[in-house]
């Protein structure tokens, strides 16, 4: 694992459920014709179409950006390696069940039987984790997805994790929202017909940053692309042969497509970065249809529908910040 002794933690500003509700929904209205905010018990992940290891978004939340993209441009840092299981100690939540946003970055070693060739293939790909780490008498559940260009036709290949790994790794990055997993009350974003020109995540972290401009809060979550289209990037299974120095060179080397809903998106925001170098949105999605990666924005604004589950989180953890920062890509 990478270096993790320098974890730095900070307070959140976590406001009434029931404030934030009211907050939400005047500032969604700006850019979301339909807006619907509530406070409700949160729907048992278990089911359709989140099938989540566990029941619900509640307990003890919190958030963490660990690593960041300056392991991944300009040059590749392949030893930046993490372990799940170790963040949700690094949290001091042993056990918790982590979603969001991330990426893979694995050695697979293959070997060619025939001609008794051994490769260690480097290998790159959006992660969208869904793991409920270990805990004591319980192994780990990892149902996450990961995404990468398929070799074959250069589209999106989504699979799971567990069928192709046995770990519960991730590279480089990672902006996750952690919890206990259990039922409680959440808050349900219900948004369609886009009229502003801001993805529902930009939107909802704006909106916090408007009305608390002295306080940091962050939002971590699922939600449902229920109609309409989305704008998504993959990044290539290989790394570019050379360095990518700007927004502009990494967003020619990432794939883009649009991808259709339903699409289940996994979301950290925060609304002010309290001086911890964070990437302050991030959201990968996943689909039961074979699409998933990096979400943008929906392509779709007269028909789109929103559907989503935040909780506000109490803390945020700032794991291996890296020493040489840059500004690309950071929403
Ligand atoms: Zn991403």
């Amino acid at each position: 694992m990478a270096d993790v002794s320098k974890t730095e933690k900070a307070k959140l500003y976590v406001p009434d459920l029931e404030e934030l509700r009211a907050v939400l929904q005047t500032g969604l209205k700006d850019n979301f014709a339909e807006v619907k905010v509530s406070v409700v018990e949160c729907p048992d992940l278990t089911k359709d179409p989140f099938n989540f290891p566990v029941r619900g978004l509640c307990g003890n939340p919190r958030v963490t950006d660990v690593g960041g993209v300056p392991y991944l441009v300009p040059v590749v840092q392949k030893h930046k390696e993490y372990d799940m299981n170790a963040i949700s100690k690094e949290l001091e939540l042993p056990g918790a069940f982590i979603l969001g946003a991330g990426a893979v970055s694995s050695r697979i070693v293959g070997m060619n039987a025939e001609i008794v060739l051994r490769c260690t293939l480097y290998f790159l790909s959006q992660l969208i984790p869904l793991v409920l780490t270990e805990a004591d008498g319980r192994p780990a559940v990892n149902s996450s997805y990961f995404s990468s260009i398929n070799p074959l036709d250069g589209q999106c290949l989504q699979e799971s994790y567990s069928e192709k790994f046995s770990d519960c790794n991730f590279g480089l990055l990672g902006n996750l929202y952690a919890c206990e997993g259990r039922p409680g009350k959440v808050i349900e974003v219900r948004a369609e017909k886009r009229t502003g020109d801001q993805s529902i995540v930009t939107a909802l972290r704006k909106t916090l940053e408007v009305q608390y401009p002295d306080q940091s809060l962050a939002l971590g979550g699922t939600f449902i692309i229920q109609r309409g289209k989305a704008k998504i990037h993959i990044m290539p299974r290989e790394f570019s042969a050379c360095p990518l120095n700007s927004d502009e060179e990494v967003n020619s080397w990432l794939k883009h497509f649009e991808v259709k809903a339903p699409l289940i998106c996994q979301s950290v925001l925060v609304s002010k970065d309290p001086g911890l170098d964070l990437r302050v949105e991030h959201t990968h999605c996943f689909s039961h249809h074979g699409e998933g990666g990096h979400y943008y924005i929906d392509t779709t604004p007269d028909s789109v529908e929103y559907l989503g589950y935040f909780v506000p989180a109490e803390f945020i953890y700032r794991i291996d910040r890296p020493k040489d920062t840059h500004a690309v890509r950071r929403d």
